[in-house]
C-alpha cells in the first residue's frame, strides 16, 4: 500500500475544472468504453492508508467544549436539531481537551486568558486543528485595545478563520467543511487561484516581482489619489 502525504496539492484551476467536467460526464452516462475504464481505475488506484485516515478523521471529529464570548452561543447552536453538525461526525463535543481534536476559538482572546487557550491546545492530542471564529479571534474585531490579543494566530496555529460578528451557525458549519477538505488533503483553492490573481498584494506592497498590468496600475494610482497619499 502506498503512503501519501495528506499535504498533496489538489492542482492547478484548469485540472480540477477537467475533473469536474468529466466526473459531470459520468453522472450523466456519458462516459464509456475506455473513458469509463480509465475514470474508475483512476479511483480504485488512488486510494491509500492515509487517505482512508484521513477520511475516517475528517468524519469524525470532536471539539472541545469551550468559548469565549458571544460567538460561543453560535457555535453551541450548531449541535442544535436545527443546524445539526452531528451530520458531519461532530456532535460530541469533549470536555477535556485530552479526547478533543478540534479547538474553536469562538471569542476574543483577552491578554489574560492567551495562556490559557495555549495550554488547552497544547493538551489536545495530535492530529488537532483550530478554527478561529469570528472578527475578534481573527483579528481582535472591535476591541483594538492592550487588552485584547489581536488575532489568535498570534500565539497558536489556525487553519481556518471564520469571519463574521458573530459568524452565524451556518457560517461555522461552512467553514467546518473546508476544514475536512482540508484534512482529507484536497483544500478548496483560495480566491487568488480561483480569480487567478496571484502577485496582485504583493505588487499593491511593493514586492519583488511586481509587474501590474494598466488597468491595475491606473486603479492603484487613483486610489492614492483618493487617500491624498
Ligand atoms: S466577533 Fe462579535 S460575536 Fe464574536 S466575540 Fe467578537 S463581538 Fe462577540
Amino acid at each position: 500500500m502506498r503512503l501519501h502525504s495528506s499535504l498533496e496539492q489538489p492542482g492547478s484551476p484548469e485540472e480540477l475544472r477537467a475533473r469536474q467536467l468529466r466526473a459531470r460526464d459520468m453522472l450523466r452516462g456519458d462516459l464509456d468504453g475506455a473513458d469509463l475504464e480509465a475514470y474508475v481505475e483512476e479511483r480504485l488506484v488512488v486510494t491509500t492508508l492515509e487517505k482512508v485516515l484521513n477520511v475516517a478523521r475528517a468524519n469524525s471529529i470532536f471539539p472541545a467544549t469551550f468559548g469565549l464570548a458571544c460567538c460561543a452561543i453560535e457555535m453551541m447552536s450548531t449541535v442544535s436539531p436545527r443546524y445539526d453538525i452531528a451530520r458531519f461526525g461532530a456532535e460530541a463535543f469533549r470536555a477535556s481537551p485530552r479526547q478533543a481534536d478540534l479547538l474553536i476559538i469562538s471569542g476574543r482572546v483577552s491578554v489574560k486568558m492567551a495562556p490559557v487557550v495555549r495550554r488547552i491546545y497544547d493538551q489536545m492530542l495530535e492530529p488537532k486543528w483550530a478554527i478561529s471564529m469570528g472578527a475578534c479571534s481573527s483579528s481582535g474585531g472591535m476591541f483594538s485595545n492592550y487588552a485584547v490579543v489581536q488575532g489568535a494566530d498570534k500565539f497558536m496555529p489556525i487553519d481556518i478563520h471564520v469571519p463574521g460578528c458573530p459568524p452565524r451557525p451556518e457560517a461555522l458549519m461552512y467553514g467546518f467543511n473546508k476544514l475536512q477538505k482540508q484534512i482529507m488533503g484536497n483544500p478548496d483553492p483560495g480566491w487568488r487561484s480561483r480569480y487567478q490573481a496571484h502577485g496582485t498584494e504583493e505588487w499593491a506592497r511593493g514586492g519583488p516581482a511586481s509587474q501590474p498590468s494598466d488597468e491595475a496600475a491606473a486603479a492603484y494610482e487613483r486610489a492614492r489619489e483618493v487617500l491624498g497619499a
